[in-house]
């Protein structure tokens, strides 16, 4: 029932995207913001993970608490907890879990983005830079669509630790708590990228990349699984699924890859 609920749920999470890894026109300013921002460096030197999420009024993020009563936010935290839980000094993670712990960005009235669009807004509104032993993390909730298709939910924007997510795709994907758990699980799908998932800077123990589709995962209960079609009204499934209160989202080919290249 569990391999079930994990699949209905990546089905409809990945049927709305054309999630993949976006490129940016490089230049020195953005080499030299983001050079220690690496999965090598994630995986030994990192003591600090913070996570900075801003917002464009009108496209805020979910925050309050699943059925269980904790925080959907915790989601991903717990799911960051257990990428690093293999390193011999874990890092400290930050993930806010409310509104007043989020950044207020003001309207920028943009219809799409680039992901260049999307760096820029990071370079203009970061709260602090990345270090070898800070690493941050840089959540922007956008009015407006990707650049690339109007069915984009969010993107991870490669060589950088700056994630886009287009609010509109989300608040369409059903209602209720079908939204929150989909905002949630995407955002450990885009982290997953932009931590060095799957091949994307974190070596692979055994092949499982699914290369047809980029950085994503052959395995179809992991939440870097991409499948391009079905979609269904699976509220109840979703419900279901948060009321078991088992949150990690990774495979364990995911999993192992963490472990291994830990120190
Ligand atoms: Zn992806």
């Amino acid at each position: 029932m569990q391999k079930l609920i994990y699949l209905v749920v990546l089905i409809l999470i990945f049927s709305l995207s054309g999630c993949g890894k976006k490129t940016i026109t490089t230049s020195s300013e953005i080499n030299a913001a983001y050079i220690t921002s690496n999965a090598s460096n994630y995986f030994s030197t990192t003591q600090k993970i913070v996570v900075e999420v801003y917002y464009e009024p009108g496209a805020e993020p979910f925050v309050g608490t699943r059925l269980n009563g904790h925080p959907y936010w915790e989601i991903l935290e717990d799911n960051l907890k257990a990428i690093f839980k293999f390193r011999t000094n874990i890092p400290v993670i930050i993930v806010p879990k409310d509104q007043a712990s989020m950044y207020t960005l003001p309207a920028q009235n943009k219809t799409t983005w680039t992901p260049d669009d999307i760096v820029a807004l990071n370079q203009t509104y970061k709260q602090a830079s990345p270090s070898a032993t800070e690493a941050h993390f840089y959540i922007y909730f956008l009015k407006g669509n990707s650049s690339d298709s109007a069915n984009v939910i969010a993107e991870s924007i490669n060589g950088t630790p700056v994630i886009g997510v287009f609010k509109s795709v989300i608040t369409g994907s059903g209602s209720g708590i079908v939204q929150r758990y989909v905002e949630q699980s995407t955002i450990v799908h885009e982290m997953g990228h932009a931590i060095g998932f799957v091949n994307n800077g974190v070596p692979m123990k055994t092949p499982y990349q699914d290369t047809a589709h980029g950085n994503h995962s052959t395995n179809s209960n992991c939440v870097m699984y991409w499948q391009n079609e079905g979609q269904a009204d699976l509220q109840n499934f979703v419900a279901h699924y948060i009321s078991t209160g088992d949150n990690i989202m990774w495979g364990p080919e995911v999993m192992a890859d963490a472990q291994a290249f830990s120190k």
